[in-house]
């Protein structure tokens, strides 16, 4: 018979951490039929087939191996010339590319690899759940600063400024956002850039949608002005190539900085999945156009579904970039909890709570609107019926 154990075997660092709250309403929405759901975070396209049948080959060829520790060379090569390519950032492949496990653990090597004990990080949010946890998880001290939906989640330099101390070791940004769909503008970069400077911080940048911007140019924080230096830029395979289940990233970042992401990543994983990097390396090669018909599908799909969203009386910014929209309920005076759970059970659309993100994802949900047209089209048609019962 098992025995209750006098204590606690598990971290104080790991109870302590929240459970996402993103996972309760998968439970429950998993559990019931007729869902739409626009809470997952994964692109509705299945991965090209010219990726996947370059990794079916690599498997019969036999490349079943372990890779280089940093990840394949050829693959770092590719990710090198992608960079330069499409947001004129340069990086030496053998010594400043490393290839993750997705970009959740680019991002997990990232505060490791920075963070002495007590080291405050500046997150601000909304933002993806993981980046407060991982703070947490590597010693540091995440310090959060809100951005708000009536300046549609913009980041204003001076509000990172009141914030830092003399413990403040970096700033995590993501452009275009999880869950807002913000995407911050190059004169917007430089600002904050002049700031990171000023007290001589590191930026940690989520990039990860950066393929999935609609209006304008993409701008890397990597290549503003003087920021090369302080940037660990982070990207992966799962949201512009639709290759989540991949589970295959990036990091590059100055030599310094990403050897020693390297030394933990050698111990901690040895090297991302052999056959995923191959089916990589022809993303890359020859991913291009599956990218660019897949970013209009998403912005056909975002065109229709915010415009929807003002319609019924859900006041929404138009979002630059990334696959979610993020409305505003406030005018129905429920909680993003209650609303969230009522359009659930009655009518049977899965969103996720804005406050899940972060305290200012109070008052609005996010929709993925990664979801076919038809789909997009009931959700809308069930949202309106529900607002108009409320
Ligand atoms: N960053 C952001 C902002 C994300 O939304 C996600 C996935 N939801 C990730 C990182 C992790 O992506 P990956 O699949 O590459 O680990």
């Amino acid at each position: 018979m098992r025995q209750q154990t006098k204590k606690s075997y598990v971290s104080e660092t790991v109870s302590r951490l929240k459970p996402s709250g993103i996972r309760r309403f998968f439970d429950l929405a998993s559990s019931m039929e007729g869902v739409i759901s626009l809470g997952v975070g994964e692109p509705d396209f299945v991965t090209s087939w010219n990726i996947r049948e370059a990794s079916i080959l690599s498997l019969e060829q036999g490349y079943t191996s372990y890779t280089a520790n940093a990840g394949l060379l050829e693959l770092r090569q590719e990710i090198a010339a992608y960079l330069m390519r499409k947001f004129h950032v340069e990086y030496n492949p053998e010594t400043e590319i490393l290839v993750t496990v997705g970009a959740s653990q680019a991002l997990d090597l990232a505060m490791r690899a920075i963070i002495n004990p007590g080291d405050e990080v500046i997150v601000v949010e909304p933002c993806f759940v993981a980046y407060e946890p991982l703070v947490a998880l590597a010693g540091g001290t995440p310090v959060l600063v809100e951005t708000h939906g009536d300046d549609h989640f913009k980041l204003r330099p001076e509000q990172i400024e009141q914030v830092i101390t003399d413990r403040t070791k970096a700033l995590i940004i993501c452009s275009p956002n999880n869950p807002t769909g913000t995407v911050l503008q190059k004169e917007e970069l430089e600002a904050i850039g002049r700031i990171v400077k000023k007290y001589d911080l590191l930026v940690v940048a989520d990039e990860i949608y950066a393929e999935l911007t609609y209006d304008g140019t993409y701008t890397s924080v990597a290549a503003v002005d003087g920021m090369w230096e302080r940037t660990i830029l982070i990207s992966g395979f799962s949201k512009g190539f639709a290759m989540t289940g991949w589970r295959l990233g990036f990091a590059a970042a100055p030599k310094e900085i990403l050897q020693a992401m390297l030394k933990i990543h050698q111990y901690a994983m040895m090297c991302a999945p052999t056959m995923a990097q191959y089916g990589a390396l022809e993303a890359l090669r020859n991913g291009e156009q599956d990218v660019e018909y897949m970013r209009k599908s998403y912005r056909r799909r975002r065109n229709y579904f915010v415009q929807s969203l003002n319609e019924i009386g859900l006041y929404c910014h138009m979002p630059g970039g990334a696959f979610y929209a993020f409305p505003s309920i406030q005018s129905t005076g429920l909680t993003s909890e209650q609303f969230a759970e009522r359009l659930l059970f009655e009518e049977k659309v899965a969103v996720v709570p804005g406050n899940v993100f972060g305290a200012s994802g109070e008052g609005y949900i996010r929709c993925s609107y990664a979801s076919s047209l038809e789909q997009l089209q009931e959700a809308i048609k069930r949202m309106k019926r529900f607002l108009e019962r409320l």
